[in-house]
């Protein structure tokens, strides 16, 4: 038995696995709060550890590792949070190698999350036995990540793949977050989501408008009974992805493309609109990339953290 926990820190929920081997044993979720920071949310990440481990009988000194995932840029050889946008703003000064280390004296792994989620389908899930992957998390952000013959692409500042949601598609488009303006991330994610909805023409005769906290999931249901308003956020979100994947393609040139995040889990079927744009759009002489859907969507960046822990 070889177990190792992986924490992947989400902006609205953070997962806690614990994982032997490629296979995951079990998992806790809890909210993030992301927005209050990390250190406060320290204390129940270690109540949680020991839990997960206590139902499985797992000490946790044999513990092989902790690896965690970031939804930022992060120095995975320094194991530093170099910056992060919007969620947990506290992260750059908190030493989480120590924190680990003075709590479970055990090794520790970190990278960006994306990148992990990457790894995890690349050694466990939809992207076995293909080294030339990048992948797309549609979620609260948009996250990339790309794997070159089989190496994974990390950069002299650590930001090399991982901004693939913040390339830029419209140049007078929306300020992001980050900086840019025209992101994929502020053309469509579900942190823009609301705001894009409010923002258009025909929302107060839309079914939209009566939900409090609009996301995907009301878009893509009411998009399925007509709303036209629905319908035409569904189909400019689903663009506006599918252009950022060819972004990433012209740019990594991989064989496929897995698309992971909370979004895609229950709407695989907006698979073969992202493969057609793709098809038609991309400039690749040798063939086309194949979009697939993660294996675990909700868990690959926790069984990249395995993965991390092993390569130490
Ligand atoms: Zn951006």
């Amino acid at each position: 038995m070889k177990y190792t926990i992986g924490v992947d820190l989400g902006g609205t929920r953070i997962k806690i696995g614990l994982v032997n081997q490629g296979e995951l044993i079990d998992a806790e979720i809890i909210d993030a709060h992301s927005g209050s920071g990390l250190s406060s949310q320290l204390p129940n990440l270690e109540q949680f550890i020991r839990k997960l481990c206590a139902k499985h009988n797992v000490n946790t000194h044999q513990l092989c590792g902790i690896g965690v995932a970031f939804p930022g840029i992060v120095d995975s050889r320094q194991m530093r949070i170099i910056s992060t946008n919007v969620k947990y703003p506290d992260a750059p000064e908190i030493d989480l190698n120590k924190w680990v280390n003075d709590k479970f004296n055990t090794p520790f792994a970190m990278d960006n999350d994306a990148r992990l989620a990457l790894i995890g389908e690349w050694q466990y899930g939809a992207g076995i036995g293909v080294d030339d992957l990048i992948m797309m998390t549609l979620g609260t952000g948009i996250g990339g990540a790309a794997l070159i013959e089989g190496k994974v692409l990390r950069g002299k500042h650590f930001i090399a793949g991982c901004l693939g949601g913040h390339m830029t598609l419209n140049m007078h488009g929306n300020p992001c977050q980050c900086g840019n303006i025209g992101c994929v991330e502020a053309e469509a994610s579900t942190w823009r989501l609301p705001q894009m909805a409010r923002e258009s023409k025909g929302f107060e005769s839309s079914r939209l408008s009566q939900i409090e906290k609009i996301d995907y999931e009301h878009v893509f249901n009411l998009a399925n009974d007509g709303d036209a308003l629905a319908m035409e956020l569904k189909d400019k979100s689903v663009r506006t992805w599918a252009f950022g994947m060819v972004n990433m393609i012209h740019a990594y040139d991989p064989d496929r493309v897995i698309v992971s995040g909370g979004i895609i889990k229950h709407n695989e079927n907006i698979l073969p609109r992202f493969q057609e744009i793709i098809n038609k759009h991309t400039w690749s002489p040798w063939g086309k990339a194949q979009v697939v859907k993660a294996n675990w969507p909700e868990y690959n960046a926790i069984l990249g953290c395995e993965y991390l822990l092993n390569q130490i």
